[in-house]
């Protein structure tokens, strides 16, 4: 399974030397650490719909909670730096989102059912500080997460491991108990007018990830009807669990904008003037 997940780094299009120069390793680490991250959360929407999983508070929170205890399941190396790092990664998209100039129908929206973007760049960040606060001390300094915050994170981080444990324990499908439904995973053919389109789509195929998620959840839970994992073109950068329908959409779109968010890291590291330069376009997964 992680091995299958690491040739994320092939699936987008961007991976190995010959496929893109201009992506750098942190560029590209950003890149399949957030894609694996949206996908992880949509699938906490899809287990908590297709379980009936009982959520208390916002559904949008408990299904980033999910994605990020999802990615230590998958991962399992907590105390290795580069997954760390990942986690970072996954934060700092957050902060990149909050902090990219935005067009008027994207503004703060007080109504609606995600926290705001500098909210859940800092809970995710409490959580990666909160996993290890003894590692992960220097998260707080990359951050800037406030010590008023980070005095709970610790706590924080075991309440959704707790949710989390729970739901396998009481769900998971046992042993002797029969196969639910699978999840079919479909490539739509993308858009000429992505960048690449055609190699972005033979490389997702090739890596075999979105499969390997897709299974990993059939065979771990049981599932009680067909369900879709698609990869399709949006017409803009998103990401969701349609419950009606039982489809997972994920955006060829969502992988270009990360591509053009990770360029925008060195500004964001090294303390460069917020928000410059930074793509107007994203989704809100
Ligand atoms: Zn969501």
């Amino acid at each position: 399974m992680i091995a299958r997940l690491c040739a994320l780094l092939l699936c987008l299009g961007i991976g190995g030397a010959q496929a893109d120069s201009s992506l750098n390793e942190d560029e590209l680490r950003f890149v399949t650490a957030n894609a694996e991250f949206t996908l992880l959360h949509e699938m906490g929407h899809l287990l908590i719909h297709e379980l009936q999983l009982p959520v208390l508070g916002r559904e949008e929170d408990a299904a980033d909670q999910l994605g990020f205890i999802g990615l230590f399941l998958l991962y399992r190396r907590q105390d290795d730096p580069a997954f760390a790092a990942r986690l970072l990664d996954v934060a700092d998209y957050w902060r990149l989102e909050w902090q990219r100039p935005k067009p008027a129908r994207e503004q703060v929206r007080e109504w609606d059912s995600h926290a705001l973007d500098a909210q859940r760049f800092y809970t995710i960040a409490c959580l990666a500080y909160g996993s290890d606060p003894a590692q992960m001390e220097w998260i707080i300094q990359a951050t800037g997460l406030p010590e008023e915050r980070a005095f709970y994170c610790d706590q924080e981080y075991a309440q959704a491991l707790h949710a989390v444990n729970w739901l396998k324990e009481h769900f998971r499908r046992k042993p002797g108990e029969p196969m639910g439904e699978r999840i079919e995973v479909i490539y739509d053919a993308p858009s000429y007018a992505l960048e690449d389109g055609e190699q972005l789509l033979a490389r997702i195929r090739a890596s075999g990830e979105l499969e390997a998620v897709a299974s990993k959840a059939a065979d771990t839970f049981a599932l009680p009807r067909p369900l879709v994992l698609r990869m399709t073109n949006c017409g803009a950068p998103d990401a969701w669990y349609d419950h009606r329908a039982g489809e997972l959409t994920l955006c060829y779109e969502h992988l270009e904008h990360l591509r053009r968010l990770a360029a925008q890291l060195p500004h964001l590291r090294n303390g460069a003037e917020q928000g410059r330069a930074l793509p107007a376009q994203g989704g809100r997964q």
